[in-house]
């Protein structure tokens, strides 16, 4: 990227057109037979930071938006906790296709599907590119930690020729199933300002803040309690730890 400035109505237009033209008609994997429609993402082009997860499920395949549900609402009130709403940011999985039965996706569809998710990262130009759960962690940073050991630390990278910031977090599901997992996806949310601001260079005296230190694996996710959505896979399906 050369880092010359995209206007709003430009970046908009941009991703408008890539997506007609290159995501919602898309055919590429034999995932394209199954879905009801592409679940491209959502948001603001101009968004500052992106949320990235697995791929669509079940609700997010019959209303082509990326989280929604009980998952989508606890994300919800974790940007609002940050004094943001989902048109401030930018939602996206890495499939854009939902997955037969929501199983694992396979190492020919992510290839296949990758560069759409690259190629919004390269339109958009977020400053940070939070991923939910281990899934996307591990495809992004290219590491293979999982997200209880490196959930709220920070990673310089290029993603998409884009320089950010990775920011792993628990998939908001987790807090489903795992209810202490709440307060540490809040404590991993609250962050995430900050990191904007030092991305976007306006935090330019002082000391960084410390990185958190990575935690040790956590426990075994606890059983699903009994108001657990019926339809919802496990935790360890959805690759939430
Ligand atoms: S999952 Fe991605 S690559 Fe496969 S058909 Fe859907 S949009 Fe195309």
């Amino acid at each position: 990227m050369d880092g010359a400035p995209v206007t709003r109505s430009a970046r908009a237009a941009e991703l408008e057109a890539f997506h007609r033209d290159h995501v919602l008609g898309c055919t590429r994997c034999p995932l394209s037979e199954g879905r009801t429609q592409v679940v491209a993402g959502s948001g603001s082009p101009d968004a500052r930071v992106m949320f990235v997860g697995e791929a669509p499920g079940y609700h997010e395949d019959r209303t082509g938006v990326p989280f929604v549900g009980q998952a989508g609402k606890l994300l919800d009130g974790l940007l609002e906790g940050i004094g943001l709403r989902r048109d401030d940011v930018f939602i996206a999985n890495v499939l854009k296709c939902r997955p037969p039965g929501n199983r694992d996706p396979q190492p020919a569809e992510i290839r296949s599907c990758e560069p759409h998710l690259f190629r919004q990262v390269a339109i958009i130009r977020p400053a940070l590119i939070c991923t939910l759960g281990n899934f996307a962690t591990k495809l992004l940073s290219g590491r293979p930690d999982g997200i209880s050991k490196v959930h709220g630390c920070e990673l310089p990278m290029e993603i998409g020729g884009q320089p950010t910031l990775l920011y792993p977090l628990f998939h908001p599901a987790a807090a489903l199933y795992t209810r202490a997992m709440l307060a540490t996806l809040e404590e991993d949310f609250a962050r995430i300002p900050e990191l904007i601001r030092r991305a976007d260079g306006v935090v330019s005296a002082g000391p960084a803040p410390p990185v958190p230190a990575p935690a040790p694996d956590a426990p075994s996710p606890e059983p699903p309690p009994a108001e657990a959505p019926a339809a919802a896979e496990s935790a360890e399906q959805l690759g939430l730890f």
